[in-house]
């Protein structure tokens, strides 16, 4: 056997994607190999591939029970023998799995750091040949980080103790440099292949919006996203609560899901959205890490996330299995505050001294400013993603709500130079002012706060009275993400010029923007995304094999998606194979999954077909 014919024959996939190949052949010519790739883009495939062809099993350390459970359940159900090791097991099964992997029976054994130095394990890796280590979101290493796991350290001495250094593979999503260069150096990778693959999802729309009422907005799109499955992300415990019960009480299908609810409950809202018998899950950021649900079909932000990473992790876990899917983010600016506040009451990391503590809250208060820059952009959302994952990308990709947006390209250099001057007249003052007051001192409004600090006399006061406050705005936001204004995140998000802004100021700088034409009524609005890239399936026998999969999975006591994906039923629908042979050449079916539901979803294509070519009769014909 050869990495192609494992990836056909257990996964049902004919060729690799992108990065794939090159680290599995790096992982069997000996070599260890770090892999960087966005969530969705396949990193399991990299070490569970090769874990079929080396000799000796193949460790895989994980963060989170929730998500070796999936990942073992994904690999029997396609015919690899993996099973895992935690905390949760009883003793006898504990020891039935140790049995096996001494029998040679087990490929794959998922762990989690806290087991490696155990006894027990210790001595199965004397009896056991360990061909390889694969340490799944390896940025649980770095101290640095959000996700730091300190049972993570103690890879290195479990290294250190095996009789024979097996090929060591760490995978993660995250890009940053420090990151990075931690994982190397707490791992000690001898020269590893370092691979960092394209951080662009196609098959995701990004899309931002600053509603007047969230719940509304939110409701508008769950409206549009009937029948699918989705995430809604908030920014705290009780929003999560509130958000649910409304959706609930509004005739939604919604489980939460937060650090503060029983482990008993989390689990089981957890268990009945992966087995689509709810359809969205409330949450805070708490829910996610390891969840590979591929059918997710959107992640709705109800607030602002912490950063980037955090963001482009949690939507990432949209269309995972290359669906179309949406990432909406609804933004206000009180998002701000309340980030500040987290990071100000985060206790944090208390192996870090003061002065670490500092550089942490810095860097903080640095992601949290480029998150304000991407909710203020009315530029390309994905080039701005790519551009802060250090990717170079057209500036126009036709599937955001920039780029779906109807905008015209204006000279507004005078408007600029008005709102920018009376940054300066309030700064003079020595008043902190965000692009709530800015704006309303611009248009001249009349509001106590105004009255208080005294602002109706700085020269500017209603300079841009003519222009509505959504338009100005988005003025201030593009003036904030093209840099001639900084948001400082950590004092009350306060605007200041930078040296960008004097040419422009001095009149020897000309500042075009792409404002919408005019403001989308929102049914406008929601016709234009409806517009989504769908594959163009049969309806109908998509929803039979849906609840074919689900009589499966209700069967099995498993996710829906470990038995087949979303897109592998569009794939169904649209091959709608005949026969094994036919049935094969569908992507995500393997040898393994074709023996076990082959039948099934051949004779459901099958009877489907027939009756679409005889219809039934009604009762009042047979006579
Ligand atoms: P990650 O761990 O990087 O977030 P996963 O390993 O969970 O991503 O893979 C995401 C999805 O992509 C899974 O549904 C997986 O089966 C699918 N996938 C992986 N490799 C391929 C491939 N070569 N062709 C098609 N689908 C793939
Ligand atoms: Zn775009």
């Amino acid at each position: 056997m050869n990495p192609q014919t494992v990836l056909q024959d257990y996964f049902g996939y004919s060729r690799f994607r992108e990065g794939q190949e090159a680290l599995i052949r790096h992982i069997l010519s000996g070599g260890d190999v770090l892999g960087i790739m966005p969530t969705g883009a396949g990193k399991s495939v990299c070490y569970q591939v090769p874990a079929m062809l080396l000799t000796g099993i193949t460790v895989v350390i994980s963060p989170l029970i929730s998500l070796m459970e999936d990942q073992v359940a994904a690999l029997q159900e396609a015919g690899v023998p993996a099973a895992c090791l935690h905390s949760n097991l009883e003793q006898q099964a504990y020891f039935a799995v140790l049995d096996k992997v001494r029998a040679g029976d087990i490929r794959l054994l998922y762990a989690a750091p806290e087991r490696l130095l155990t006894d027990s394990f210790l001595a199965l890796t004397e009896s056991v040949a360990i061909g390889m280590v694969a340490v799944d979101e390896a940025h649980c290493l770095s101290q640095w980080g959000q996700d730091f796991r300190p049972g993570y350290l103690t890879i290195v001495e479990f290294l250190e103790r095996l009789p024979r250094r097996p090929v060591v593979a760490a995978f993660t999503a995250t890009a940053t440099a420090d990151v990075r260069a931690d994982i190397k150096r707490l791992l000690g990778l001898r020269e590893p292949l370092e691979l960092v693959t394209g951080f662009d999802r196609k098959n995701l729309r990004w899309i931002v919006e600053r509603p007047q009422k969230r719940y509304d907005a939110l409701l508008s799109h769950l409206r549009r996203m009937k029948g699918k499955s989705g995430i809604v992300y908030c920014i705290s415990r009780r929003a999560t609560d509130e958000v649910c019960s409304k959706l609930n009480a509004d005739g939604f299908s919604a489980a939460r899901y937060h650090a503060g609810l029983t482990p008993a409950e989390r689990s089981q809202n957890q268990d009945a959205f992966l087995r689509d018998s709810v359809q969205i899950m409330v949450a805070t950021n708490a829910f996610g890490m390891g969840i590979d649900k591929s059918n997710v079909s959107f992640v709705i932000h109800y607030n602002m996330p912490k950063s980037m990473e955090a963001y482009y992790q949690e939507a990432g876990r949209a269309g995972r299995d290359g669906s179309p899917a949406e990432c909406v983010l609804l933004y206000s600016p009180q998002d701000i505050r309340t980030n500040q506040f987290l990071i100000e009451s985060d206790s944090g990391n208390d192996r870090l001294t003061e002065e670490q503590r500092r550089t942490v809250k810095q860097k903080d208060y640095e992601r949290l400013s480029a998150m304000v820059r991407y909710c203020s952009l009315t530029d390309c959302l994905r080039h701005e993603i790519l551009r802060y994952f250090g990717e170079s990308a057209p500036t126009h990709c036709g599937n955001c709500s920039s780029c779906l947006a109807d905008t015209d390209v204006i000279d507004a250099t005078v408007a600029a130079q008005k709102i920018l001057s009376c940054v300066y007249r309030i700064a003079q003052r020595g008043l902190n002012c965000g692009t709530r007051l800015l704006c309303d001192v611009l248009r001249g409004k009349d509001s106590k706060q105004i009255a208080a600090l005294n602002l109706s006399t700085v020269s500017t006061y209603g300079l841009l009275g003519d222009l509505p406050q959504k338009q100005l705005e988005q003025m201030v936001g593009i003036l904030i993400s093209r840099g001639y204004l900084s948001v400082n995140t950590a004092e009350y998000s306060s605007l200041a010029l930078t040296a960008k802004a004097a040419p422009v100021l001095r009149g020897a700088e000309q500042v075009m923007m792409s404002l919408p034409r005019r403001t989308l009524t929102e049914a406008a609005r929601e016709r234009k995304l409806a517009e989504m890239p769908e594959f163009a399936v049969d309806e109908d026998l998509f929803q039979r094999l849906r609840r074919l999969r689900e009589r499966f999975a209700a069967r099995e006591y498993k996710p829906a998606y470990v038995i087949f994906s979303d897109a592998t039923l569009r794939a169904l629908c649209a091959h709608r194979p005949r026969n094994s042979e036919e049935m094969l050449a569908v992507p995500g079916i393997g040898k393994y999954k074709l023996e076990k539901y082959g039948d099934a979803f051949l004779r459901a294509i099958a009877e489907y077909e027939q009756e679409a070519r005889a219809p039934r009769k009604t009762p009042g014909e047979t006579h």
